[in-house]
């Protein structure tokens, strides 16, 4: 299999110029935001193709990189901000985004939980051949998250929880560190070597372990207990075509498409 090297540098030019690095994701000028910091996800049963990796390893990597936010502790205060993540099990044939409890109009939509998805085939993966995962993530008017889903292209891509990964292979904790940062409401960050910088190229194992830039995001979207107010993000999201080249990028708002929430679509190639 033929997999691309993929290049930040082209990923660069859609996005605005940021000091700071980090960025919340926002919506009515709020950033994106848990209420309750206790979060609860599901794996995909199905797991990898072609026993690429045993789902005892898959449980194995998703808490891992689930940990290390939960675990991170915040450069001004030493202590952690109270984010933590629940596994609560294995499930089925999960679908990503919203449930549409009027089809086709769709008027109304409501999270359905918190999933981490295998796409094996194809012609499952709609998001571009040259995607490696995707993060879906649901908000109402007030910028509270209410729902948030990974999808993995295990279609195009080969996944590993190797130390050693191949350069061709994409390391599973590499990519799930990363979009769990989308998951818990961060944009990319321009600053290069930060586990939410937009690039990732197989082999890559750096955006398993959070840099400075990351902390300082995380813990100014979720302060710590009793930690002074932390400054608000600086900027606001960019956003580019999920089929451009530059698909490491690729920021759909999926639209006003409900009463209350809305769909933001996350991509990491
Ligand atoms: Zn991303």
């Amino acid at each position: 299999m033929s997999v691309p090297r993929l290049l930040a540098s082209l990923a660069c030019a859609a996005l605005a110029v940021c000091a700071s690095g980090w960025k919340a994701y926002q919506k009515n000028g709020i950033a994106l935001h848990w209420v309750d910091r206790t979060l609860h996800y599901r794996l995909d049963a199905g797991g990898f193709k072609n026993g690429e990796m045993s789902n005892d390893a898959f449980a194995l990597a998703a808490t891992s990189s689930f940990a290390t936010w939960q675990h991170a502790h915040c450069p001004a205060s030493g202590t952690e901000t109270g984010v933590g993540f629940v596994f609560d099990g294995w499930q089925s044939d999960a679908k990503a985004g919203l449930d549409c409890l009027d089809p086709p109009a769709c008027t109304k939509l409501l999270p359905n939980g918190n999933h981490v998805i295998v796409v094996q085939k194809a012609s499952e993966w709609s998001h571009g051949a040259g995607v490696i995962a995707l993060t879906t993530v649901g908000a109402d008017q007030d910028a509270q998250i209410g729902d948030a889903d990974i999808e993995l292209n295990d279609a195009a891509y080969i996944y590993t929880n190797s130390d050693l990964p191949p350069a061709t292979i994409v390391d599973v904790s590499n990519t799930l560190t990363h979009e769990i940062g989308h998951f818990i409401g961060l944009d990319h960050s321009a600053v290069a070597g930060a586990t939410m910088a937009p690039n990732a190229p197989p082999g890559e194992l750096g955006k398993r372990t959070l840099a400075t830039d990351d902390l300082d995001g995380l813990c100014a979207i979720y302060p710590p207990p009793n930690a002074p107010p932390a400054p608000g993000p600086t900027c606001a999201s960019a956003r580019a075509a999920p089929d451009s080249p530059v698909a490491l990028v690729a920021l759909v708002l999926m639209g006003l498409c409900g009463l209350a929430w809305s769909l933001l679509r996350i991509d990491q190639g």
